[in-house]
Order: C-alpha cells, then structure tokens, then sequence
C-alpha cells in the first residue's frame, strides 16, 4: 500500500516533465515570434587587423519575448535547428540583414561593409535556398559583394559533392562564403580542401588559448592561418577579447578581427559607427 501512495498523482515531482514543458511552450513562443517577425539583429563588428578599420560585421539573431524575456541564441537555434523553425527564422534574418545592411553608411576608408549571415545545414539542404539569396540581394538592393555567408562544419557534413557546387554557384553571383567555427569539427582540412570558401572563421575556443605559445591550439592556429593563406582564403579571429591577443593574432597573420576587444553585438549599428568616427 505504502508502495503505491504518489505513484499516479500528478503532484509528484518530475522535473523530466517540467523540463519537456517548459521547452514545449519556449517552441511554441518561438514560432509565434518568428512568424510575427518578432525577433531581431544585433551587429557584431569585424575589424581589419592592420587597418584597424570596421570592414563588415555579423548579424546575430535575438530574442527578447515578452513573456519569457530574453533568450540566449544559444538556446533558441538549438530549439529552432531541432524542430526545423530554422528554416523560415533563417530566411528572415538572411533578408532582414540584406535590408538593413543596405542602408548602413560606408567604413572607415570608404569601402562599403559586409555583412555576415550565419546559415544552417537544415537552411541550405532546402531546394530553393539559392533563389531565396537572389531574391533577398534584388529585392533589398544589397550589392553581392556585401554579402558573406557563415557555415560551420556540420552544416556541410551531409553530400559535401552537391554543397560544394551549390557554394560554386552562389559564390559566381559575387557572395563571398566563410567556413564558421573552424577546428571544432571532426573534417576541417577536409571542407578546406574540397569547399570553394573565401574565408575561415578561426573559433573562439583556439583563440582563448593563443596567448599560451606552447599550447597545441597556439600551433594549430598558426597551421590554420598559413594553410588557408596558401589555398588563397583570409582568416578571421573570432572571440578576440584582449589586447595580447590581438597582437600575437597580427602576428600570425590573421587578417581581420571579430570580438569583445573590437565591440559587443550592436543593436543599433550605424549609431555605433557614428559615435565611433565622431
Ligand atoms: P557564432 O556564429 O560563433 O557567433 C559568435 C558568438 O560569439 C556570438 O554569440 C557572439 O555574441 C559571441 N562573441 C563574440 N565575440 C565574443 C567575445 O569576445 N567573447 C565572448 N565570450 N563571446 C563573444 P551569440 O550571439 O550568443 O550567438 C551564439 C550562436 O548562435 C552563434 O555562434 C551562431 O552559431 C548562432 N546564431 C546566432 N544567430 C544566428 C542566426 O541568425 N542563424 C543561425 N543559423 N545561427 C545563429
Ligand atoms: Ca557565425
Ligand atoms: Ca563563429
Ligand atoms: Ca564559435
């Protein structure tokens, strides 16, 4: 008897159960959210390393819903990648980036900025995924040029083949492509042989060891840098939070710079880039 006393009742505690709900409703608020194109773009500024010069910045998606409040990017993509949300989230922010990247003022030597959208593998398996990225360049007035996109390594590890010439074809529209999150996979020399990409975004995780010159992630960043330099594509630091290792990251021979040392994400980027020249 004393067995069976709170085996059925719902009152009995199962945080199992509270967690499955409390993610259910965050992917039921997501959806609303997304299709009510609630959510928005922060700018994380990219700077050139010898220049110092904003040359582009990344668009990182946020969410500040008006009952959960904020929630980390973290959370809600891994959401969104598991029940396929991504691929209509990701087509708003590959358009609302366009957009609003068209109107951003020109950088320090008059070039005009990139802007960095980050694709997943779910987003780019999706046939018309090619046509979206016209469409998206044409209806914003975007120049192409403007346009980098940011793959990491999973997002490729399905037919590398039929990636690759799909790469192929919208690099031949003037899009430039970046390798994301670079030396966290399992097939990166791999995807650096066989993917046409214009640069590699060294990870964060190698960058917070840099400073320590004995370290295997001190090497293999220097490995990284001069392989990508010889196959022709720029290196990107991303993480970068102090000085010591922005220098040690120059020396390399790190072509730009992404981190907290340059700027946080910024929601409002031309005000950043106002108050920054002014
Ligand atoms: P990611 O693409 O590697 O983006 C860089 C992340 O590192 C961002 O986190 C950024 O805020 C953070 N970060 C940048 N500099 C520093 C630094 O100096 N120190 C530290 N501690 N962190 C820094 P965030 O915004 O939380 O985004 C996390 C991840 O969410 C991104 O990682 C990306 O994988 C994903 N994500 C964000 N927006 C999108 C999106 O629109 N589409 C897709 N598919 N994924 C997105
Ligand atoms: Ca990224
Ligand atoms: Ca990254
Ligand atoms: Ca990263």
């Amino acid at each position: 008897r004393s067995k069976a006393k709170g085996r059925g009742r719902v009152t009995q505690f199962d945080p199992g159960l509270l967690a499955r709900r409390a993610r259910h409703h965050l992917e039921r608020r997501l959806r609303e959210a997304v299709r009510e194109a609630r959510l928005t773009l922060a700018y994380q500024p990219l700077a050139g390393v010898l220049s110092g010069r904003i040359v582009g910045a990344e668009a990182l998606a946020r969410w500040d819903d008006e009952e959960l409040g904020p929630v980390s990017p973290v959370e809600f993509i891994t959401v969104a990648e598991e029940t396929g949300l991504i691929v209509d989230l990701g087509r708003w922010v590959l358009r609302t980036a366009c957009f609003e990247a068209a109107s951003w003022p020109s950088g320090g030597g008059g070039d005009r900025l990139k802007v960095s959208v980050n694709v997943s593998a779910l987003q780019i398996a999706q046939p018309s995924f090619f046509r979206e990225v016209l469409q998206a360049l044409t209806d914003s007035g975007l120049p192409a040029s403007c346009l980098c996109l940011e793959l990491t390594e999973t997002a490729v590890i399905g037919d590398m083949r039929s990636t690759a010439q799909l790469l192929r074809e919208i690099r031949d529209l003037g899009v430039s492509i970046a390798l994301d999150d670079f030396g966290t996979g399992f097939s990166s020399l791999t995807m650096l042989r066989d993917l046409p990409a214009d640069l590699v975004k060294i990870d964060k995780s190698f960058v917070d060891k840099v400073t320590d010159e004995t370290s295997a992630d001190s090497v293999l960043t220097r490995l990284v840098v001069s392989t990508a330099h010889s196959l022709g594509m720029r290196v990107v630091a991303e993480g970068v939070e102090t000085a010591e290792q922005a220098g040690l990251l120059g020396s390399m021979g790190c072509d730009v710079l992404q981190g907290w040392l340059i700027a946080k994400p910024q929601p409002d980027l031309a005000g950043w880039l106002h108050s920054r020249a002014g």
